[in-house]
């Protein structure tokens, strides 16, 4: 776990998402939970040096991101979008694939349960907690209900899943153009400290960057159906993930998602 700003901790080593969390003076506000429940459960026993958990708040749809919900109090808040993808996600289908890959996992989730949003926003909130100011904006892009959580006071964003430093990023239910649009708006905004929602905490300089990444993809796969190609063949001659280490496996997977879903999005 790193600080990094005034009131401001983020941790970038767990499986999953990068979670944070901000020590108001009325409590603690958390942005996303821990995926692995090992993980959780440390992350509560460090939050709980700085106080009590008023607010979690979830910055996207994505299991990574929602599933730690359970291991902590506070209310809370998301994208009516993410509260959607919440309940309709398969409880038992997940814990099988726990008990069967992780039995240290599978042991904290004897009465496990997703806990979804119970205040939820469409565009824009905004909550007041102690002496802070949370900036809840929605900004499409790697899925349509991606919230990004700007604290003013600490010039520190959260970004969720449109930002993803120096890792592969996923475009599986991804808006192109949106997302190109999302990062201009950040870049915009007064920000020192950036928390992607994977990879390093990075600066505001990396939001060109990530818009050249995912520019870089539309191009890519635009050139492939400009040249006729079928899905499958896209496929087979995209090579941008050739620049980073990946598991072959995951390497295919994330290829089929990522083309798959830009080729359908591109072709329109
Ligand atoms: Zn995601």
């Amino acid at each position: 776990m790193k600080k990094i700003a005034k009131n401001v901790y983020a941790e970038t080593n767990y499986r999953g998402c990068n979670p944070g969390f901000v020590v108001t003076s009325a409590g603690v506000v958390m942005i996303d939970t821990p995926q692995m429940p090992t993980d959780a459960v440390k992350w509560r026993e460090i939050i709980a040096k700085h106080g009590s958990v008023k607010y979690v708040i979830n910055t996207e749809p994505h299991g990574d991101h929602y599933t730690g919900n359970y291991y902590f109090k506070g209310t809370v808040v998301a994208h009516e979008g993410t509260r959607q993808a919440i309940l309709a996600s398969n409880i038992d289908q997940m814990k099988e694939r726990m008990r069967k890959t992780a039995p240290a996992e599978y042991a904290l989730m004897k009465r496990f349960r997703f806990r979804p949003p119970t205040i939820t926003l469409t565009k824009e909130m905004t909550l007041y907690v102690g002496d802070h100011t949370f900036k809840l904006i929605n900004l499409p892009g790697h899925t349509p209900y991606q919230v990004a959580v700007y604290i003013p006071e600490e010039k520190t964003i959260f970004t969720s899943d449109n930002v993803f430093y120096k890792v592969p990023p996923w475009f599986q239910q991804a808006m192109p153009y949106e997302w190109l649009e999302s990062l201009k708006r950040m870049e915009d905004m007064e920000i020192e400290v950036v928390v992607p929602g994977h990879g390093e905490v990075c600066d505001a300089g990396y939001f060109p960057e990530m818009r050249a990444c995912v520019q870089e993809w539309v191009d890519t796969v635009n050139d492939t159906i400009k040249q006729g190609l079928a899905l499958e063949e896209a496929i087979n001659k995209v090579t941008i993930l050739d620049r980073y280490q990946l598991d072959p496996e995951m390497r295919k997977m994330l290829l089929r998602f990522n083309v798959g879903r830009l080729y359908q999005v591109l072709k329109k």
